[in-house]
């Protein structure tokens, strides 16, 4: 769970007007044991920082994050590398996350080194085989360097790495992005398979919505640094109220019936977001938004309930509601 979560960044030397970013701005998010939840938006809307913050790369200027009601946030010393076992990360590219000078036994038993989890060598070694199998490899393939397996299977490599500790949470950012399509599928298979048998909650960061539509339970909207939709994803995919999630879906590529994509163009939203170095005062969508009004300038929205399990940040969410539908149609 994170709680009220914001991390501005600065930059620049001191005293030459040094640059502030506000890159998470007041988010609260939670997801349960085996859910698994999508965060999506624009490139700069703060899911990243997000994800860093999750597992403890980042730590938040404010506000709390807790994994099974401890917090994260205060924790030091092994109370600290006990919570941070329970939350961790798949990164987007399989080519830089991976040491090319390590075998995939030392890469995917280097986990169980660092936390002693698998003290003897033969130990691990089932270990690292078991954990092979487990997303698809074979262990016959432990003694090989990263840079004889194809882009699918290095993504692979990660995540065994990642479910080495057996987490409870895994924070995939944009998990697929840099895979060709005819492999991203299969590696979407490999998490909901774990997710499944291990009862894994995932957090599932991309900017593809057909693939977060097919991976989760619930997604968020992030804009700008601020949550401004949360919903169940079959809510949000067909029914979205926030007029940026609107905006959003309407320009990525179109569902069908079943599920299947018709195209493949990525989310290409209306006009540049403002800066987040000087983010727009009130609601933060308000200067690209078509229903704005002199309050949405002067006040910055909460999240309100929707219904169940669906939160929107909008004074004006009864008049946005159904025009995600109309905007979907002009686009078909
Ligand atoms: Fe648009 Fe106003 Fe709603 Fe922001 S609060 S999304 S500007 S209508």
């Amino acid at each position: 769970v994170c709680d009220d979560v914001s991390k501005t960044f600065v930059s620049g030397p001191p005293g030459f007007g040094r640059t502030r970013v506000s890159a998470v701005h007041h988010v609260s998010l939670s997801v349960a044991p085996g859910e698994s939840v999508g965060i999506v938006g624009e490139s700069g809307c703060g899911k990243t920082t997000l994800a860093r913050m999750l597992v403890g790369l980042e730590r938040p200027d404010q506000g709390t994050i807790t994994v099974a009601g401890r917090d994260v946030t205060s924790a030091r010393g092994r109370d600290r590398q006990a919570l941070s076992r329970q939350v961790q990360m798949v990164f987007q590219d399989p080519y830089l996350s991976l040491n090319p000078r390590m075998t995939v036994l030392d890469l995917v038993g280097e986990p169980l080194v660092v936390h002693r989890t698998h003290r003897g060598a033969t130990e691990r070694r089932e270990r690292v085989a078991e954990l092979l199998d487990a997303v698809g490899l074979s262990p016959d393939m432990m003694s090989r360097y990263p840079h004889q397996f194809s882009g699918g299977q290095r993504q692979r490599i990660g995540i065994a790495r990642a479910i080495a500790l057996e987490p409870s949470v895994l924070v995939c950012d944009e998990p697929v992005s840099a895979l060709d399509v005819s492999v991203q599928a299969q590696v979407v298979n490999v998490l909901r398979g774990l997710q499944e048998r291990l009862g894994l909650a995932i957090v599932f960061i991309a900017h593809d919505l057909g693939v977060v539509r097919h991976m989760t339970d619930r997604t968020a909207v992030m804009y700008l640094g601020t949550v401004v939709e949360d919903a169940p994803s079959a809510i949000l995919f067909d029914a979205p109220t926030h007029p940026y999630t609107q905006t959003l879906l309407a320009a990525s590529p179109r569902m069908g019936r079943r599920g299947e994509r018709r195209r493949r163009d990525r989310v290409v939203p209306v006009g540049e977001p403002p800066s987040p170095t000087d983010p727009p005062s009130g609601c933060r969508f308000h200067t690209r938004c078509p229903l704005a009004t002199q309050v949405c300038q002067d006040v910055e929205p909460t999240l309100g309930s929707r219904g169940p399990g669906h939160t929107v940040a909008c004074h004006h969410a009864d008049e946005a509601t159904g025009r995600g539908a109309a905007l979907a149609r002009v686009q078909l």
